[in-house]
């Protein structure tokens, strides 16, 4: 079996939230592996204890991949601040031929982007991919992953942190499928009305239901009081939210300047953005370009906008409008209309440290240590649901009544389509097999 073979088999994904099967990046031809050990998202901190307690399981799933690639070079992007981390690695470093690349604590060095330019000094393309400069970028969660695939362990567990409004915030690993309220009462609870960030500040998503399930790409939750200023912007309905910027938008430009993806050098303008709102259809699509290459990572929204505006739902609003209406950008995508991306003069300066980050957020409250904790987690039963990753649902091989051991196939990629195989978290009893696929434990 060769690694691709393995990774997908053991339904590898990027376990960094964005849920790419594995598989696929592992079949192609790159010049560097670039290890995503950024870890950026305020509060979060489950890659720092993964890499500072399985630094071997990294570096071995990250080797394997510059065998299976043909890569030449090895790169772990990680903040100095991860002391521990940088220890672990750098003794289980030696004879691979993977280095490490010692970031800034700054907000979005985890960006794909951003990671591959301060790791590699290559810029991609507008609208490319690493793979366009000769780049595979994996989570350092994947490559514990591949690392546990390449022995035929499928995924099964999740490394996640619970932070936020918890008597005791933890860094933990978990089987998919558990509750988030089961999570939450590993970090001692939280109080009835607290509302979830999933995945972190400023990328996650906001929910208020902790019945909903860990997947393998949910990084982690931020426990906030429900009337928290960061829960009271994010409910804010999308059409409350686009008419107070048609309204409040001065077009001081704060947002663009700030852009990450602006100061790289990309043609990302989120005030140019916020013009489409006061147009019909025919000038919406015309200023809607500018959020074209938007990473959405919020910091326009969260942390440039004086006016608490909303920048990044404008650009995600008009990514969907440009799809809905077949049209692609129409330029160059750099800033200065050249081939060739130029990162802007004054980028360096511009970088939002997360500290200063964390205190815009309102969230320097709960800005306490979420340490690694070795938790026995027995669940009941466990619902796995069947897209956990890009492309199509996976296709359930059980069916109700079936007995499943740990670690057995229950659904697998579609045929002939991108996906990725799920396999049961627990021994017990298929009692659903549509939709959320749900196992009760013996
Ligand atoms: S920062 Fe806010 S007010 Fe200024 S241009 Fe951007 S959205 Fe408008
Ligand atoms: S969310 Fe805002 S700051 Fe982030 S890339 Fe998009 S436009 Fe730029």
């Amino acid at each position: 079996m060769t690694l691709v073979d393995q990774i997908r088999a053991a339904g590898v994904v990027g376990a960094g939230g964005a849920g790419f099967p594995a598989h696929v990046k592992a079949a192609s031809r790159v010049e560097v592996i670039v290890a995503n050990g950024a870890e950026c998202e305020p509060l979060m901190h489950k890659d720092a204890e993964l890499m500072a307690r399985y630094a071997d399981r990294v570096v071995d799933g990250m080797r394997r991949m510059m065998a299976a690639t043909g890569a030449a070079q090895g790169l772990i992007g990680i903040k100095a601040k991860h002391a521990e981390a940088i220890e672990a690695l750098e003794r289980a470093l030696p004879g691979s031929g993977v280095e490490l690349r010692i970031l800034g604590d700054f907000y979005p060095t985890g960006d794909e982007f951003v990671l591959v330019h301060e790791t590699t000094g290559r810029l991609i393309p507008p609208g490319g991919i690493p793979l366009n400069v000769g780049v595979v970028v994996q989570n350092v969660e994947t490559l514990y992953n591949i690392s546990l695939a390449a022995e035929g362990i499928p995924v099964t567990r999740k490394f996640l942190t619970v932070a936020g409004a918890v008597p005791r915030p933890l860094s933990c690993c978990v089987p998919v499928g558990v509750t988030f309220s089961e999570v939450i009462d590993l970090a001692g609870g939280a109080d009835a009305g607290a509302a979830l960030l999933v995945g972190g500040a400023m990328m996650g998503y906001l929910t208020r239901d902790r019945d909903q399930c860990v997947t393998k790409t949910t990084g982690g939750l931020i426990v906030l009081p429900g009337d928290h200023p960061l829960v009271r912007r994010k409910e804010r309905p999308e059409t409350a939210m686009h008419r107070i910027g048609k309204s409040a938008c001065d077009q001081c430009s704060y947002c663009t300047e700030m852009c990450p993806r602006y100061l790289l050098g990309y043609d990302v303008q989120p005030h140019k953005v916020m013009r489409s709102l006061v147009f019909s259809m025919a000038g919406e699509s015309f200023w809607s370009q500018w959020g074209a290459l938007c990473c959405e990572c919020s910091l326009c929204t969260l942390f440039a906008c004086p006016e608490d505006l909303y920048p990044r739902e404008a650009c995600q609003q008009s990514k969907r409008r440009l799809k809905e209406q077949g049209l692609k950008w129409p330029g160059t995508g750099t800033l200065r209309g050249t081939a060739e991306v130029v990162p802007h003069p004054l980028a360096a300066g511009r970088r939002v440290p997360l500290p200063q980050l964390v205190q815009r957020l309102g969230l320097a409250p709960f800005d306490a240590p979420a340490p690694w904790v070795e938790v026995q987690l027995t669940p009941a039963r466990v619902r796995l649901a069947l897209r956990q990753h890009v492309g199509a649902p996976a296709v359930a091989t059980v069916t109700a009544g079936t007995r499943v051991a740990a670690g057995d196939l229950v659904a697998d990629v579609a045929p002939g389509a991108l996906g990725a195989a799920i396999h049961a978290s627990i021994a017990g009893t298929v009692v659903a097999a549509e939709g959320p696929l749900e196992i009760t434990a013996d």
